[in-house]
């Protein structure tokens, strides 16, 4: 079955919609990722999770949303960002176009920390719709999947976590002889409970939020079967599911 609605003709898309209600989007950042890992890193590698969830699960799987918010990281060249607004107006006038061909149930497979609190609205407004949005991050299910695979500052922004998924779902765009070791600088103005308006570079030099020279392919490859794996359990469960008991509860 294709399972790639740009690669499907209009009846081939019919066909499919007609008889399933479950549809699963992509979404990233193009932003910095240190020396050594390709700008398109997020929503790359969101591709490569949903793509392969949506063929092991035989669902389809929409092209990638490559924009994201990411201003926070514009000060290292080529981050192309839009506003949380955009973004999340954007993600959620691509569910409605699916809704109208009878799509209720959509998973999105986010590749960027930075638009979670957009994605969490727009699921939240959808729902109050009838439509049923979840959002997966890969990184936080690999670290409860997967634990001791890493230490935490092997898991934050361009560290080794996600220059090993680089290396093994693409690693002709990873220039590890550039990896670097970055301890974030403390703000002065940082304490316990501040949450500050902080960009990439008030804290780093090279965009690199910890440790990225131990990354590995093979690693890299045990998270992603370990995501896809999960991210599959949840697909299959919400194509079970019926979506009078997906959606948002009458009051008491
Ligand atoms: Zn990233």
């Amino acid at each position: 079955m294709k399972t790639l609605l740009h690669e499907m003709s209009w009846m081939e898309a019919k066909e499919y919609f007609r008889k399933s209600d479950v549809a699963v989007l992509p979404v990233g950042s193009n932003e910095q990722h240190g020396p050594q890992n390709p700008l398109g890193t997020d929503h790359l590698i969101a591709k490569a999770i949903a793509e392969e969830t949506a063929k092991r699960a035989e669902v389809v799987c929409l092209p990638v949303v490559p924009f994201g918010v990411s201003a926070h990281h514009r000060q290292f060249w080529g981050t192309i960002y839009v506003s949380p607004a955009t973004f999340k107006s954007y993600v959620k006038e691509v569910c409605l176009a699916l809704n109208y061909y009878g799509t209720w149930k959509i998973v999105i497979v986010n590749g960027h920390g930075g638009n979670i609190p957009a994605l969490t609205e727009l699921a939240r407004e959808l729902r109050e719709k009838g439509i049923f949005v979840s959002v997966f991050q890969w990184w936080e299910a690999s670290g409860k999947l997967l634990p001791s695979l890493f230490q935490p500052e092997e898991r934050q922004h361009a560290s080794a976590e996600e220059t090993s998924m680089n290396l093994a779902l693409h690693p002709q765009m990873v220039n590890m002889d550039k990896a670097v070791d970055e301890e974030p600088r403390r703000h002065p103005a940082q304490f316990h409970g501040i949450i500050l308006p902080l960009d990439t570079v008030d804290v780093t030099s090279f965009g690199v939020l910890g440790k990225s020279t131990t990354a590995s392919a093979e690693k890299g490859r045990k998270v992603f079967e370990a995501v896809v794996n999960e991210l599959v359990k949840h697909v299959n469960q919400l194509k079970m599911m019926r979506i009078e008991d997906l959606t948002a509860k009458p009051k008491v």
